[in-house]
């Protein structure tokens, strides 16, 4: 029963004709009953609450006002015509403008008569206005019926053109809802996790999520449908690993053979930290278990990935298998192919480079060699996913930051091989726990969080326009001890002409201060060729220029240890992320290193939290999940195809513990009953088709 009246096509409600219909569904994906149902409010204004016009504040969304209208005046010409109504109450006035319908309006509203009127403050010459407020006659029956808890809900333009805005679309769930009231839904949870968890029916929540009688009843059906939503998320993806774990096969690295050992005990150029040497362990557990590794390794900047990467390599190749480093940038493949070939070199191993630069001769080269084994190693870019590029034995694919990485890169790279390679991506970019549980929730994950000993932490200050002269002093102090430097420009897609000149003037400055031949400087920005690129980064490399300016191609990974001070002009317009990222070029060397980010005056209110959290802490966890609650989950790397996007009310900013819950309770299940055949269960199993319908699939990428 209840599953037909959700599906049932939204034209069939009341007041849905053809033509809305079609809107709702062009406008908001709304095709359904249960479509309308799930589109749920953002917020809840309390409709009960009068506020006094000289109370009114910037950050009021909404606000309710009692009062009287004292004068109506249409002023502008035919294009800019408006009607003013002045509105007052007991100490304050404000304006309500109406720029259409004015006359209309003119007619319905009457001086000497009580309004209420709601709506949305703006703060213009320093007065409050209201345009298009809602007013009504007072009427105090109606105003003590009032909610405390009236939903709002997101609208379009198109949409508010047919009567479909807030208030349109609540009036139609309110339809909808009252026919709630004599049907039962199906529940779509097991008796079980509603017992265990204390959440309230299906029903209910649909209820009082739209039309909340209290602020007890608007919690607790956020709850459930939180819980819900999250619980089928991490099912999925925990289902998928069970599935992945029963049907392929990984290949069994089962040896530590020659060139680890020989490695290990003779050429390591340092002991290894006590966090690698956990996660090699958990490499070589996952390796050799019979199942194929998908493993995210999760280390800030600077904390020693590559040598795991090294390590993992080395196993792979005294296993028989070839092993390839993919990594997002010409420069970063380069420098990884540098230092791991000096790691190597003891070693009878054969390593190439593969970019997009590479020769066509030396190309085909390198096809042969792999095809043939003789290659072991592969380092480059995104050239080595490229079709033609075959591999005899590939038995593991290191993906260096890999949120650079498209989706379908990884599924390309993955498909190389009749069976799929061992797969370990590593990101320096941390990512908060919730967005990584469900992200990369069928992953597993291991964490460097230890930085190799010796490092001092970064100092970071913050500095104004007005203190370039000091900057420019500690600069200098800088260079005389030695000590290289980088400038980094913000680039904005949006603005990059704009922001190519700011690097342009910002090099024009910087030659004043730090003139030829005393000074070099190096120049590397997205406009150059790889060639250039690389003659700019190596001069810097080998210590011919003492300043680097940039744009945030130097954003990842390059590690150039006597670089020990990161400039970061603009820096209100980079985000925490990114912020975090440049930082980690300087402080990879035993000297003390200094980040000095460089704003205007003028800073939002979200900029300042963003500077201060920058100044207060190294910790690219923290500073992560600052980033999250500022952006929301939407605008961090990587979660665009992912899918956490579909979410429809959990927000992963805010609900950690739900989905922590979520998770272990999806996992104890799965635990029980992998395939999810149990009677109890099969209500799961129904539900976990309908609700991940739209969601790639991870688990087949990486
Ligand atoms: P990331 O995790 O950012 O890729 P890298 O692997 O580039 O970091 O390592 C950063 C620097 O730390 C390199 O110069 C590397 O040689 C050095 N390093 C790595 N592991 C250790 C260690 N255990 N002890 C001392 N230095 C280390
Ligand atoms: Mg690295």
């Amino acid at each position: 029963m209840s599953a037909q009246f959700l599906d049932t096509p939204i034209s069939y409600l009341k007041g849905i004709g053809p033509l809305k219909a079609e809107v709702l569904q062009k406008e908001l994906g709304i095709f359904t009953f249960k479509d309308l149902l799930t589109y749920y409010p953002f917020r809840y204004i309390d409709r009960t609450k009068i506020q006094r016009i000289s109370e009114i504040t910037e950050d009021m969304p909404f606000v309710q006002l009692r009062g009287q209208i004292t004068a109506m005046n249409v002023l502008g010409d035919k294009r800019t015509k408006r009607l003013i109504v002045t509105f007052k109450d007991d100490n304050g006035t404000i304006d309500l403008i109406w720029f259409k319908g004015q006359q209309w309006m003119q007619e319905k509203l009457k001086t000497q008569t009580e309004y209420i009127v709601f709506g949305r403050p703006t703060l213009f010459n320093r007065r409050f206005n209201m345009a298009h407020p809602e007013i009504e006659p007072l009427n105090e029956q109606n105003l003590a019926q009032r909610s405390a808890f009236q939903a709002v809900y997101y609208s379009t333009e198109l949409l508010k053109t047919k009567g479909l805005d807030s208030e349109g679309l609540r009036k139609l769930n309110r339809n909808l809802v009252t026919q709630l009231n004599d049907k039962k839904l199906d529940e779509n949870l097991s008796e079980e996790l509603l017992s265990d968890f204390k959440l309230i029916s299906k029903t209910e929540a649909l209820k009082h999520i739209h039309f909340p009688d209290n602020a007890l009843d608007l919690q607790k059906a956020k709850y459930r449908l939180k819980f819900e939503e999250l619980f089928y998320v991490q099912l999925k993806l925990l289902k998928q690993n069970k599935v992945r774990e029963q049907t392929v096969r990984g290949f069994v690295f089962n040896k530590v053979g020659f060139n680890f050992n020989e490695f290990y005990t003779k050429y390591l150029p340092f002991e290894l930290t006590n966090a690698q040497k956990r996660v090699v362990k958990e490499i070589r557990v996952d390796v050799g278990s019979g199942k194929q590794m998908s493993r995210l390794l999760q280390g800030d900047v600077g904390s020693g990935k590559t040598l795991v990467a090294v390590l993992s390599m080395l196993l792979a190749i005294d296993n028989n298998f070839q092993t390839c480093l993919m990594a997002p940038t010409e420069i970063l493949a380069n420098q990884h192919f540098a230092t791991i070939t000096e790691l190597l070199a003891p070693l009878n191993l054969k390593i190439a480079l593969l970019t997009g630069s590479s020769k066509p001769k030396e190309r085909r080269k390198i096809h042969e060699q792999l095809l043939s084994g003789e290659l072991n190693i592969l380092l480059g870019t995104h050239a080595l996913i490229e079709d033609v590029v075959k591999f005899q034995n590939l038995g593991l694919v290191i993906i260096d930051e890999q949120h650079r990485f498209g989706v379908a890169q990884r599924a390309k790279l993955r498909d190389k091989n009749v069976n799929p390679p061992h797969i370990l991506i590593m990101t320096a970019t941390p990512i908060p726990r919730t967005l990584a549980m469900t992200l990369y929730g069928d992953l597993d994950t291991s964490i460097i969080d230890e930085m190799p000993p010796g490092r001092k932490p970064i100092k970071t200050v913050h500095y104004m326009e007005s203190q370039r002269l000091r900057l420019i002093g500690f600069m200098k102090e800088q260079i005389a001890l030695g000590r290289q430097i980088y400038v980094v420009y913000p680039l904005i897609k949006e603005s990059e002409k704009l922001d190519y000149q700011n690097l342009q003037q910002g090099y024009d400055n910087l030659i004043i201060d730090f003139p030829i031949p005393q000074y070099q400087i190096s120049v590397v920005h997205g406009k150059l060729s790889a060639q250039q690129k690389d003659f700019e980064m190596q001069r810097f490399v080998k210590g011919e220029t003492q300043i680097m300016v940039a744009t945030t191609v130097i954003e990842v990974g390059v590690n150039i240890p006597n670089a020990s001070v990161m400039v970061i002009e603009s820096a209100e317009r980079f985000g925490l992320s990114q912020l975090h990222q440049l930082r980690g070029r300087v402080g990879r060397g035993a000297e003390q290193s200094y980040c000095i980010l460089m704003t205007s005056y003028k800073l939002g209110a979200e900029s300042k939290l963003r500077m201060e959290t920058m100044v207060r802490t190294n910790d690219g966890f923290e500073i992560s999940e600052v980033d999250l609650k500022l952006r929301g989950p939407g605008d961090i790397d990587g979660t665009m195809q992912s899918g956490v996007l579909d979410l429809k009310i959990a927000d992963l900013a805010r609900d950690g513990q739900i989905l922590q819950l979520a998770r272990t309770a999806a996992q104890s299940i799965l635990n029980e009953d992998a395939n999810l055949e149990m009677e109890k269960n099969k209500v799961l199993l129904q539900n976990l088709n309908v609700q991940g319908k739209a969601r790639p699939s991870w688990s087949k990428i990486a």
